[in-house]
């Protein structure tokens, strides 16, 4: 029988709660010069808008990345917008209307409260910026732009063109550097966390190197923030970028801190299909292109396999031989249901045939109709970055005019397939962001808080945004309160001095394996295990096969692993080689959860748990929880933890994106 545990949250999206809570965001006096210390880990959109919202209420702040400007973390990557209930377009919008939008578009399975929260704060998200200076797209008169993305039938998501991930980290990053003009914030770049330190079951410090020398550094602190993003690289190729690893994370797991839901991972529908064996990053298409492109594979199975042989191409099939299956099998979202339902739509049809290029895997995004509407100046305008980078990769330009039937005109379509993108799972929080380790906090990706079983797009930015300008900086001061009268503990303590030596002894360990593999060549060979046996369609028996195959890699890596170089100055392999260390921890955490895991929801689908219609198919009554994960030690099974889902202002129900 599972522990349960309790999330600590003050019961669900009632008013007289949040009352509570609003009264205390009173109490907290910005100009309070205090005398905590906090370290914020990361320097993306959460964790560059926390530290940047920390320094601003007074505390000392120490923020690391590892990149070398803060400007250069992965949420600069993002491309289609924000979402914020501003309701601009009058088109029925409201914070209720966004918050079941996201419940419902988490298939269940995200925690009731933090969602109404997290829409809430979403327009005060773009307030915020609007103020730092950060250009939204405008409306001819003035009025702030929307355009839609998947899983809602409103205009709610706001955008800077295909960049605005770019543009929103750039305010962030404006604040930021006002706090460490100030002497509020203490900035290190190229910097990595490499451990986290506990006193008395407490927080109190980490363990980081300086990347350019290989020193390690303590830093001692009255809490810590890890905002470190996702683990979507365990699987090799993904949309993230290179940079991105879950080693804090699965740290921070090591040392009791539970991780949450890791089998919710999200595959993109819309990204440039794989070519070769000798890639290492698959590129993002934005959701943003579903408003106007539409999604088809040919109707007919030979058309298929002549696009497949090279001897046809997408612009000489004609309308009537194209079949729109999102809008035939979701009439009322059409091309823009949510990411899992398209993903697993197109793997459908790409797994009967009906894949338009060489490998048979992908299928069309098609702006013809789109720009014989509006015009290619309209559709460049909302696009134009996304179809330059289009053609940057592939050599077409989806703006070309390639054939002409009946008087219709017909342009080059785009090649999209699913991969890899977000993680929805991450370290388990409270209502407060804080982890099962008091004191460590965690924030944007790297938490599990609000996005369920899946995220709907846009959503990713608007919850590290609310995480670090309007949440964190609140919530962490209900555990700083009575820290103030502690002094802050000493880099000297034995606890600091064993962490360091643990980390530099891992090092040498990896350095002295001195075998054949290269980290890269074993790192993809667990993509390919991970793709295959813990992807898009999962099963019992795949994943206890791909766990065992994980254990075979896993003892390949520890016996026969090659890491040039030395652990003082640059060694970017010795990096590399921590961070798979933890990828091969992660993976194995993604497949147990999907295997304890007896149902289909969101990103996580069993095959076994579907629908005659190929949906997924929910069992509410066994799994409507949290699966928390608590580490055991390395080669043992980790223990489950469940906490129990409660729903007070929405009805579960099944999904429905048909009518
Ligand atoms: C191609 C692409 C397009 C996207 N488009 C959208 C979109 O349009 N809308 C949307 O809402 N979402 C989008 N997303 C998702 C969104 O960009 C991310 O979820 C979000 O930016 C994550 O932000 P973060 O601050 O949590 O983490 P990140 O941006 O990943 O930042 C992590 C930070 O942690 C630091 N770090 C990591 N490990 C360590 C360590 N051990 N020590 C020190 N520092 C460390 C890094 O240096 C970095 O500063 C997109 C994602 C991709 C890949």
């Amino acid at each position: 029988m599972a522990k349960k545990i309790d999330s600590k949250i003050p019961a669900g999206p009632v008013p007289e709660k949040w009352k509570e809570y609003k009264a205390h965001q009173r109490l907290v006096n910005p100009k309070n010069k205090l005398k905590l210390d906090v370290i914020v880990v990361g320097t993306g959109l959460a964790g560059a808008s926390a530290a940047a919202s920390l320094g601003e209420m007074g505390f000392n702040v120490i923020n690391l990345c590892i990149q070398d400007s803060p400007r250069r973390a992965h949420s600069i990557a993002a491309q289609g917008g924000i979402n914020a209930a501003k309701c601009y377009q009058n088109d029925g919008d409201s914070i209720y209307r966004l918050f079941y939008d996201t419940v419902k578009g988490g298939d269940y399975r995200a925690r009731e409260a933090n969602v109404y929260r997290l829409a809430e704060v979403s327009n005060n998200i773009i307030d915020q910026c609007v103020a730092q200076g950060v250009p939204f797209a405008r409306e001819y008169g003035g009025m702030l732009a929307n355009r839609s993305f998947g899983g809602a039938q409103v205009s709610r998501t706001f955008y800077a063109k295909g960049q605005t991930g770019q543009q929103l980290l750039l305010g962030a990053y404006s604040s930021l550097s006002c706090q460490v003009q100030a002497g509020k914030v203490k900035l290190y770049t190229r910097y990595e966390m490499e451990d986290v330190v506990i006193v008395d079951g407490r927080a109190r410090g980490i363990i980081a190197k300086d990347l350019t020398t290989g020193k390690l550094v303590r830093f001692s602190a009255n809490a810590v923030v890890i905002a470190t993003g996702g683990y979507g690289n365990t699987y090799f190729l993904s949309t993230n970028a290179m940079g991105c690893n879950c080693s804090a994370a699965v740290q921070c797991y090591r040392k009791g801190a539970y991780f949450a839901n890791p089998s919710y991972v999200q595959i993109h529908p819309t990204c440039i299909p794989v070519h070769g064996d000798k890639q290492s990053k698959l590129t993002l298409m934005s959701e943003s292109l579903r408003n106007d492109g539409r999604i088809w594979v040919p109707k007919n199975i030979e058309d298929a396999k002549a696009l497949q042989a090279g001897t046809k191409q997408g612009w000489e099939i004609p309308e009537e031989d194209r079949d729109y299956y999102l809008e035939r099998r979701y009439p009322a979202f059409g091309n823009l249901v949510p990411r899992d339902v398209a993903s697993r739509a197109a793997k459908e049809r790409c797994d009967k045939g009906f894949g338009v290029n060489n490998t048979g895997l992908a299928v069309f995004l098609d702006f013809s109709e789109s720009i014989n509407r509006l015009g290619l100046d309209v559709i460049m305008q909302r696009y134009g970055n996304l179809f330059e980078m289009y053609e940057e990769i592939t050599d077409v330009f989806p703006g070309d005019v390639a054939n002409e039937i009946n008087g219709v005109k017909y342009y080059k379509p785009m090649m999209i397939y699913p991969a890899i993108h977000y993680t929805m799972g991450g370290i388990w929080v409270d209502y407060e962001l804080q982890t099962s380790i008091p004191g460590l906090f965690a924030i944007g990706e790297c938490n599990f808080s609000d996005h369920g079983a899946n995220r709907l797009g846009a959503s990713a930015l608007m919850q590290g945004l609310a995480d670090g300008y309007f949440v964190l900086p609140y919530t962490i001061q209900n555990y700083l309160a009575d820290q103030a009268v502690w002094p802050k503990v000493s880099t000297d303590l034995p606890e600091f001095a064993e962490a360091e030596k643990a980390v530099d002894a891992e090092q040498d360990r990896l350095l002295n394996i001195k075998g054949k593999r290269s980290v890269d060549s074993i790192h993809k060979e667990l993509g390919h295990i991970m793709w295959e046996y813990v992807g898009m369609g999962r099963t019992a028996e795949g994943l206890k096969t791909g766990l065992k195959k994980m254990h075979e890699l896993e003892k390949e890596f520890d016996t026969n692993l090659f890491v040039p170089g030395t652990k003082e100055g640059l060694n970017i392999e010795l990096d590399k080689a921590i961070h798979l260390r933890d990828f091969f921890t992660m993976g194995q955490l993604v497949a147990f959860d999907a295997l304890s895991r007896n149902e289909s929801c969101g990103g996580h689908f069993r095959e076994e748990y579907q629908t005659e219609e190929g949906e997924a198919k929910r069992d509410d009554e066994n799994y409507f929880y949290v699966g928390c994960w608590e580490y055991k030690g390395k080669g043992n099974e980790p223990e489950l933890i469940k906490e129990p889902l409660e729903y007070e202002a929405i009805k579960v129900q099944t999904r429905n994106y048909k009518n």
